[in-house]
This record gives C-alpha cells, structure tokens and sequence, in this order.
C-alpha cells in the first residue's frame, strides 16, 4: 500500500496522521466518512472540511479515484460491464449484476494474472501490477454512483487471482465491510481463488470469515494440469484438506467453480471422481459452461451434457447449480473480462 494513498487508510492509521499533520483528530472520522460512507470523488466534495486543509490534503495525497471510461449493458439481463482507467493509465474491467439477493459487483483484483489458466481472456497478455486496495473500493464506488443502486454483494471474481495479492485484498476486505464505511456484511463477500494453497490457511486466520470460493475445474490433477499452471504446484487433494480447514475454521460452506469443457472434464466418470475429492466436505459445486474467448477453442457441452453432468454428481451426493450466465452478450461473463486499451484490445 501507498502512503499517499488515504483511500486505502484504516481509520486508527488516518487519525494519526491527520494529528501528525498538525489537524484535529476528529477530521480523521470525517474525511474516513467522506471518502467511505459517502464515497467522494473528490476533496472538493468534502464541504465541512476547512478549505486550507482540503487544499493541502489535494497536493500532498492526490485522491485515488477510477475514472469510467466505458459502460456496456447487456440486452439480455441488465448487467453492466465497465471499463475503468486506474490513476497510472491502466484499464481494467469490473461488472454490476442485479440478482433476486441483491445488486453484486464482481472486481478486479490485478491488472492482468499470471496464473495463466489456459481458458480465461484475463490471462491474455499477462501480469501488469496489483491492485491497491482503493483501487478495489472504487470499483464498488463508483458503480453505485453511476447506477444509483445500492450494493449488498462483492465477489472477487474478476480479473487476478486475489490470493496473489494477498495484503492489498485483505486490507480491501477489512475497510468495505468497516461500520464507519460501507459496512457491507462479510458474509456477503465472495473471494474466488485458483486455490494457492498456503494462502488459504493463511486467510482462515484472519477473522473475516468470507465465503470461498475455489476454481477447481478438473477431477484429477492430471486433467487440472492440462487446464491451469497452479495444478503444478498444489494438487487438488492439498486444495480439499486447506477448505476442509478453513471450513472448521470459519464455518463457511465452500463453494467450487468447475468450468465445463466439451470433451476435458465433463464425463460420468469425471463427475464420479470429482464427487470423491469432495465427500464429507461442506460444500456445493457451482457448475459453469466455459464461456467463449476469442483466442480459445474450448467449447462448452450441451444442455443435455451439462444436465448429465449435474445428475451424476447429485447421485453421488453433492450439491450442484448451474451458474447463471450474466452479461456474455458484452463479454462479461465469468473468464472474459481483460484489460483493454482504447486503440482496441
Ligand atoms: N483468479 C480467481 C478469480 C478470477 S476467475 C480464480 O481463479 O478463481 C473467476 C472464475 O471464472 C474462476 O472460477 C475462473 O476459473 C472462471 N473462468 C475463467 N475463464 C472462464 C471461461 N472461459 N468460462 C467460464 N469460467 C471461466
């Protein structure tokens, strides 16, 4: 984290600098308030702060603030995909869903991933940096204003792998669900992770028992390493025993994402072994027909495909749904978001 960067303060860590700058401490409160609750885009909107001080914060702490560059919505469901500039130039995409639960927002965490999963469009042109943790807020930000709606959801779902930008995400996690801010409820926040396994023990400590949910995707490792890099690292029986932890820990059921593709992972005998990785285990898998990305071939099974897919999982014991598809009319759906620049992709 930045140190000029105020957004991404804790409320303690701004009222000891507001004193250090030689400010009341209780401008600390307002400013967390205005930045927070209020969401300002700016030190001007901020009227009950004295004038010298805005003044002086606006020179020393420039705002971080996303700038919307475009705005897509679907036909088919209202999903808005959009297109922000970060405060160095760099694009990223976050998209606002309106579900029967409540209206999500589903971030970016990275600009870029270099997790390099063979199916997804965000791994395309690989890692630019992390995200700073304002940057993550202003997402939510500044889609509220843009749509005058209120948000009860954040999934973590977006470009990046969350649990490679450990800190920053945390530190996001702590100031959205802050009383004095947003205060979204934590059960309310989903992080999704390729599954970096140390990180999850990690993330069962830290008292934010958000949902999670994991991007599995194969039935066996040797399948997953055809699929996704990280397999070479962590096999998916490590992956079970750390969610079968972070279960005992915080008491969230578990959710896996399993990406069906036509002819890689989506046989009887694929929905028979992936039901043995997870027995015993609280959770539900949460079955998504790979979306199309331009540079891929992979192609998704059929209605019935999916169907028998789903059945022979549910005999076995296992909670099953089928994602609903959001926005893939605007290449919004689940592994289609990328960064993009004006003169095209
Ligand atoms: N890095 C994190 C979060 C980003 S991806 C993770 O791996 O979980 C969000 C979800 O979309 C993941 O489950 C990801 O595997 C999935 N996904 C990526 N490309 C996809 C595609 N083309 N079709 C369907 N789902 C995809």
């Amino acid at each position: 984290m930045r140190t000029d960067d105020l957004r991404s303060y804790y409320p303690e860590e701004l009222a000891v600098l507001i004193e250090a700058l030689g400010e009341k401490k209780f401008r600390a409160k307002q400013l967390f308030e205005w930045m927070h609750a209020k969401q300002a885009s700016s030190y001007d909107a901020m009227t009950n702060l004295p004038g010298a001080f805005r003044t002086m914060l606006a020179e020393k702490f420039p705002l971080v603030t996303l700038k919307i560059k475009t705005v897509q919505e679907s036909k088919a469901d209202g999903t808005r995909k959009y297109l922000f500039e970060l405060p160095d130039g760099q694009m990223i995409e976050s998209v606002f869903m309106v579900y029967h639960h409540g209206n999500t927002v589903c971030i970016s965490s990275q600009a870029g991933c270099r997790m390099g999963c063979r199916f997804c469009a965000s791994a395309i042109g690989g890692f630019v940096r992390n995200l700073e943790p304002s940057e993550m807020l202003e997402q939510v930000y500044r889609i509220m204003e843009d749509t005058g709606e209120r948000i009860s959801n954040i999934v973590i779902m977006g470009t990046g792998e969350p649990l490679d930008n450990y800190e920053n995400v945390m530190r996001f996690l702590r100031l959205v669900s802050h009383p004095a801010g947003l205060s979204l409820s934590r059960r309310n926040l989903t992080l999704s992770t390729c599954g970096i396994v140390p990180r999850i023990y990690d993330l069962a400590e830290e008292d934010i028992p958000v949902t999670l949910a994991v991007s599995l995707h194969a039935p066996n490792d040797e399948k997953r390493k055809a699929l996704m890099p990280v397999a070479n690292k962590y096999t998916i029986r490590e992956i079970t025993d750390a969610c079968r932890s972070y279960f005992k820990k915080t008491g969230r059921r578990i959710t896996f994402e399993y990406a069906l593709v036509s002819g890689e992972n989506d046989s009887a005998a694929d929905a028979a072994e992936l039901a043995l990785h997870l027995r015993g285990l609280p959770c539900h898998v949460n079955l998504i027909p790979v979306n199309p990305v331009r540079e891929r071939t992979f192609k998704r099974p059929d209605k019935k495909g999916i169907l028998n897919f789903q059945n022979q999982l549910e005999k076995c014991g296992i909670n099953v749904t089928i994602r609903r598809e959001m926005g893939s009319d605007i290449d919004g759906a689940c592994g289609q978001l990328r960064k993009r620049y004006t003169f095209g992709d």
